[in-house]
């Protein structure tokens, strides 16, 4: 009987791959188990078993898996199709998923290097020929790529020697083959179990009047052993106040004993016990709602205002799931993920907290997926995007806090998932409850509120009665009439700060600048153009001096005068946090600044560091992008004040709008979170613009109605689907033309699936490739698998052609 294995490779390949496996293989290998699998010119790969059969039929030559990697799964049931469904809805392959899911120490790849294992001597005498050709040259190069290894033993099924030479400790892999992580271990410390009678301690003790330091060591073990609980080492040391030779001297009389023992640097030591917040009667009622209407929906959104305690009832829920010994996920944008939160939920549930996120290194990555596949009690895992790929068993609860971010969309590498999206499907298939939490809802997740996909539960009060704060417009295009600005400040603004600063309390300033390419603004009204067919700002590129539209090609001319009020002071550039940073100080030389963006936050912990200096007061006023209005929760910020609100009303976005009313939403929320009412000042050319009156009055409904009729109007989101093809290459022309085919091709799609392109984007080359996007946009009445399904097709054929071979192509659905 033949035996074949289907493996899925991490790579961006269509389908499974198929290779030969004798019978005893097919007995032991269970899916999701790993195997090492050569592919390619004799490259060696890591992949995972998804399915063992009899029979074969595949146009290319079967290949023998070079060994078993695992002895058991490391997926959960399950887990392979929801990578299917990731692959599947998201275009992309299942092995880019499995790429992106597991943490690289589980990953080998053929250019894997191997090294001497230095903490073996190797017994000369039964080494083999090859064994020992490789060791004496590792002698010599200290390192080899199995390549190498293939050139010196001149064959190529090298694997097999390797393997025993790794189970014989002669070699060590670097990196991905075996694992490279190393459990972290604690030294403990116990009284050698003789003197566990108390008789021959009481002795013992009696005989070591001259050493007082080491009978000080006892006394001191023997106290904390009380609550029997493990000693540390280095705990005894600290609390008897002995130095480490004390300890070492006592084990070397055995009259201690010390052990190694492996722990986790995931679970953190119980910290003592904590009541929970008592819910007050907004949060009681919600938290009612919430859990009444699981029964009927399995998606729930809770729409709060900010510092209405949306957390605490997160905690709750979370709670109860825990006690059914369900595990939790509770998924968070990156940037969210703060000191503040996490030191919030492990006074909660202490060691059952497990955190994931990007500046966690390998070890621990690895250390969490391991946790979480192996469930031996239930957990919460708090992490950004990526978290949700993790090993789930018996899922209870996925949280989505701050639902309507858009970082939860990964952008690059394929798979291009958007987390909430995805956490819903997670959510079906493990049959567990998803809560959505914002106070500023996407507006596809409200609209699925309206037409009932999903449940709404509202939370109108701040906890503790503390009003909304005062919202006030500034309009500077007056100011500036006026001659009352200060370089970007307005004399209110100055003078609110002057205020808040002689009360000892802080000030936020917000100013967003992204890397969106420039538009143009009129320096008289603070106009900027906009598409014709679209609803967006034209965006400037000055090279062709023509004004553009990202998203249907519209283009004209760069205007000479302002084309609402005729003024020809036209601008095309914004200014920067760094600006107000130095304004700041001209016009407030001794008050302390901390600024918040992309460029002051590269380092591990340099964000924390700004949180803990407006925290502790250092500092009088934090100036900063976006970045501010991530959940952050200052308790002596009395004034925000918004330098330029226009800025975001005018990206070159369908959701422009629809983000400006929430990050103004967000950035107001940090203002007065306790006791006194905070106040914010946005300073605008367009204090009437519909967008800032709906900001001021908290009116999120009319500003949900008014972008729900123009997104209906100009189908977009959530009444269209969009995906978008970007084609790259080096060269202009030939990227052009890649774009131009495949709108072609696209343009056989049957008629009402609109295909807009081929266009160059705002920015249109980077790192010297051009770029060319094309949209597809998909109506209600068009299934979306159907046309996701041509557009497979066509990016086949594509792919095939000669011309374009050069040309990188991604499909992004649902892109934002
Ligand atoms: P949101 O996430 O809705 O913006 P938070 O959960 O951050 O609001 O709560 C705002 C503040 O109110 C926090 O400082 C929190 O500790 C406090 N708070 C909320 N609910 C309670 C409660 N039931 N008891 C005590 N403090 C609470
Ligand atoms: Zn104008
Ligand atoms: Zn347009």
């Amino acid at each position: 009987m033949d035996y074949f294995l289907d493996v899925i490779l991490p790579l961006p390949l269509e389908r499974y791959f198929s290779y030969r496996i004798n019978e005893a293989e097919a007995q032991f290998i269970q899916p999701g188990m790993r195997v090492a699998v050569p592919f390619g010119k004799s490259k060696l790969y890591t992949a995972i078993a998804v399915s063992v059969r009899e029979n074969i039929t595949v146009a290319y030559e079967i290949k023998d898996i070079e060994f078993i990697i695992d002895e058991e799964p490391i997926l959960q049931d399950g887990q392979i199709k929801f990578w299917e469904w990731i692959a599947s809805y998201y275009m992309c392959s299942v092995g880019q998923v499995m790429k992106a899911s597991l943490p690289k120490s589980l990953l080998l790849e053929s250019e894997t290097v191997i090294q001497i294992n230095d903490s073996t001597i190797p017994d000369e005498a039964n080494l083999s020929d090859h064994e020992f050709l490789i060791l004496e040259a590792l002698e010599n190069r200290k390192a080899l790529k199995v390549d190498d290894v293939m050139a010196i033993l001149d064959r190529k099924t090298v694997l097999p020697i390797l393997k025993e030479m790794l189970n014989k400790d002669l070699i060590v892999i670097q990196e991905e083959l075996y694992n490279t992580y190393k459990p972290k271990t604690e030294k403990y410390i116990q009284l050698a179990t003789e003197y566990k009678d108390e008789e021959l301690l009481r002795d013992l003790l009696d005989s070591m009047t001259r050493a007082p330091m080491q009978r000080q060591a006892i006394m001191t073990l023997f106290m904390m052993r009380a609550g029997n609980k493990l000693v540390k080492s280095k705990d005894l040391e600290s609390r008897a106040d002995v130095s480490r030779a004390v300890i070492k001297s006592l084990v070397d009389k055995s009259i201690l004993l010390e052990t190694e023992q492996e722990v986790s640097r995931m679970l953190m030591d119980a910290q003592e016990g904590n009541e929970l917040h008592e819910l007050n009667e907004g949060q009681q009622k919600a938290l009612l709602e919430i859990r009444e209407s699981f029964a009927t929906h399995k998606v729930c959104l809770l729409h709060g205002v900010t510092s209405s305690g949306k957390t605490e009832i997160y905690v709750r829920l979370i709670q109860e799931v825990l006690a059914q010994g369900k595990q939790c996920l509770y998924l968070l944008p990156e940037i969210a993920l703060t000191t503040q939160l996490i030191s919030r939920l492990q006074y909660f549930f202490k060691h059952q907290v497990l955190i994931y996120h990007s500046k966690y290194n390998l070890n621990e990555r690895q250390e969490v997926w391991s946790l979480v596949l192996e469930s031996k009690e239930p957990y919460v895992i708090i992490g950004a995007r990526s978290a949700m790929l993790l090993p789930y068993g018996d899922l209870g609860l996925i949280v989505v806090d701050e639902e309507h971010e858009t970082s939860f969309k990964q952008f690059d590498p394929a798979p291009r998932y958007h987390a909430r999206d995805a956490a819903i499907v997670l959510g079906k298939m493990k049959n567990a409850e998803v809560l959505l939490g914002s106070a500023t809802p996407s507006l596809e997740t409200y609209y699925n509120t309206t037409v009932n996909k999903f449940s709404l539960v509202e939370l109108k009060q701040r906890y503790g009665d503390v009003k909304m704060p005062e919202i006030n417009m500034i309009d500077i295009k007056e100011k500036h009439r006026k001659k009352r600005m200060t370089h970007h400040f307005s004399d209110t603004l100055i003078e609110h700060m002057k205020d808040a600063f002689t009360n000892q309390e802080q000030v936020i300033l917000f100013q967003n600048r992204r890397g969106f390419a420039p538009i143009m603004e009129c320096n008289t009204c603070g106009y900027a153009p906009q598409c014709p067919n679209c609803d967006v700002s034209l965006t400037v590129h000055q090279h062709k001096q023509q004004l553009r539209c990202h998203y249907c090609g519209y283009h004209t001319l760069i205007p000479i005068e302002c084309m609402a009020c005729s003024s020809t002071d036209l601008d095309t550039k914004g200014f920067g946090t760094e600006q107000i940073e130095k304004e700041f100080l001209e016009i407030f030389p001794d008050q302390k600044v901390a600024r918040m963006d992309l460029d002051t936050t590269r380092g591990k912990y340099s964000y924390e560091k700004i949180i803990d200096q407006v925290e502790s007061r250092a500092v009088d006023c934090l100036i900063g992008t976006q970045m501010l209005t991530k959940g952050l929760d200052f308790r002596h910020v009395s004034l925000v004040g918004v330098l330029n609100a226009d800025a975001m009303l005018n990206f070159p976005d369908f959701r422009a709008h629809e983000r400006c009313f929430q990050l103004l939403t967000q950035v107001a929320g940090r203002a007065g979170r306790t006791e006194k009412r905070g106040k914010v000042l946005l300073q605008s050319y367009n204090p009437d613009h519909m967008i800032l009156q709906q900001v001021s009055a908290y009116d999120y409904s009319t500003m949900f109605n008014q972008q729900s009729e123009d997104r209906y109007q100009f189908k977009y989101p959530p009444y269209q689907r969009l995906i978008r093809i970007t084609f790259k290459q080096r060269d202009y022309n030939q990227t052009l033309q890649a774009g131009q085919w495949f709108v072609n091709a696209l343009n056989q799609i049957e008629h009402g699936v609109e295909v807009l392109g081929p266009e160059f984007p705002a920015v249109s080359r980077v790192r010297n490739l051009y770029n060319v996007h094309v949209l597809v946009k998909i109506g209600k009445k068009h299934s979306p698998e159907t046309v996701k399904g041509f557009i497979g097709k066509v990016r086949r054929s594509f792919e095939s052609i000669k011309q374009f071979r050069s040309v990188r192509c991604n499909v992004d659905v649902d892109c934002y």
